[in-house]
């Protein structure tokens, strides 16, 4: 490889450009990373919740977070690096409407070979403390947890590199262009050039496919996370998610993180943190949790991020049709951190073998939009 062509070129270093660029690495692939920014894992990697869970509704959802799971679980041994993974457990609090589809889905991650539970509300009580009042049931993941997704981003990417993988930071991506099959690549650093192009730009992916002259449906939507003082109540708390208001919160360390999502905001690159967006997150979370009431703000610990969103919720995955040598590893809408590992060992399955094979990607393909078979994950927090 010279420094400017390679096999493949991964844009975006974030946990899943990474994990590409790692496993295509360890394949024997020369691999050349362009990252925007001036460091790796800056933007959401660095910005998210740090869960990992393998309570979904869609099965290939259950099979990426639990595929990626495991080799968190392991990843000392296999990177000599720990992941940070702590199995603190995701609890979801289920109202009543909602129980007979979180019985089929608990049905549904039994199948596939995973660990979960139905908890009744004491139960879960004993978890954390929260008003009983309108949920039905529980839902309980002892495997899920957290994890430390920048950690597990310099991991990949040194071990990336160790195979002879290069990262360019500062290296924006600028235009794309298919020509005698290659990708020639205009960069704020100059040209790129290799066969295959792997976009792992995040919430900036849709942006990355245009300036290549097509479409993809990838849009930002901005998401916080807002942080307590010390309280004594954040110590063991598991990632506890209120299903009928959509609040959210989890111990970390002696503080309680916590957030909810603002379905109302529209889509674009707005940015810093909505104040305004406090007050209906801490109702929303006191109703729940009355303990929280006597928590204070950690105003500088709290942060915001983008979500890559998709029409369904779901990740867009694979070969690009009709696009030559243009792989999509897109679109995780909030749960990225926890489909990486899986991620990267399938689209360097589908680069170097034609097809991915861990898992059977194809309920994630681009090609679900064009036959009217969009998938929707109903558990997006
Ligand atoms: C508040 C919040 C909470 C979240 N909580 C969770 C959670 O609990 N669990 C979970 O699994 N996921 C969570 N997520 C989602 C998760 O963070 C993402 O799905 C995941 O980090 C996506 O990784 P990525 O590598 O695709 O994107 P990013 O980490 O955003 O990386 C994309 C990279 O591409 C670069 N880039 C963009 N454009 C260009 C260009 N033109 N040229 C070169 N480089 C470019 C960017 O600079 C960036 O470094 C959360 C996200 C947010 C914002």
């Amino acid at each position: 490889m010279s420094e400017r062509h390679s096999d493949v070129l991964v844009v975006g270093a974030g946990i899943i450009g990474a994990a590409v660029a790692y496993r295509l690495a360890a394949a024997g692939m020369t691999v050349n990373v362009l990252e925007a920014a001036a460091a790796p894992a800056m933007q959401a990697t660095a910005r998210s919740a740090a869960g990992v869970r393998v309570q979904f509704s869609e099965p290939v959802n259950v099979q990426l977070s639990w595929f990626s799971i495991r080799e968190y679980r392991n990843f000392q041994e296999l990177y000599g690096i720990p992941s940070g993974y702590k199995p603190i457990g995701y609890l979801f609090l289920v109202p009543p409407e909602a129980a007979p589809e979180y019985r089929r889905a608990l049905e549904m991650q039994r199948d596939l070979g995973v660990r979960v539970e139905e908890l009744d509300p004491d139960s879960a009580r004993e978890l954390v403390e929260f008003d009983a009042a309108g949920v039905e049931l529980a839902t309980w993941g002892p495997d899920d947890g957290v994890i430390d997704p920048h950690l597990v981003t310099m991991a990949y990417l040194r071990a990336a590199r160790s195979q002879g993988a290069r990262l360019h930071t500062d290296t924006e991506l600028l235009e794309a262009r298919r020509e005698a099959n290659l990708w020639r690549a205009k960069t704020s650093r100059g040209e790129f050039t290799a066969p295959y192009l792997v976009n792992a730009a995040g919430a900036w992916a849709g942006l990355v496919a245009e300036r290549a002259g097509f479409e993809l449906p990838v849009e930002p939507v901005r998401r916080h996370v807002f942080m307590t003082g010390p309280m004594a109540a954040a110590r063991d708390l598991p990632l506890t998610v209120d299903v009928a208001s959509g609040f959210y919160l989890r111990g970390e360390g002696e503080r309680v993180l916590f957030g909810m999502s603002n379905h109302d905001e529209e889509p674009g690159f707005l940015t810093g943190i909505d104040w305004g967006w406090l007050e209906p997150t801490l109702t929303a979370g006191m109703g729940r949790f009355p303990w929280l009431e006597q928590a204070s703000l950690d105003q500088k610990a709290c942060w915001w991020g983008y979500y890559a969103i998709t029409p369904d919720d779901n990740p867009i995955l694979g070969a690009m049709p009709g696009v030559d040598g243009w792989y999509n590893a897109v679109g995780f809408s909030g749960h990225g951190v926890q489909q990486a590992a899986a991620v990267g060992l399938l689209i360097a399955e589908e680069i170097t073998t034609g097809r991915a094979r861990t898992i059977d990607i194809d309920p994630l393909r681009y090609e679900r939009f064009m036959s009217g078979k969009a998938l929707r994950e109903r558990n997006i927090v």
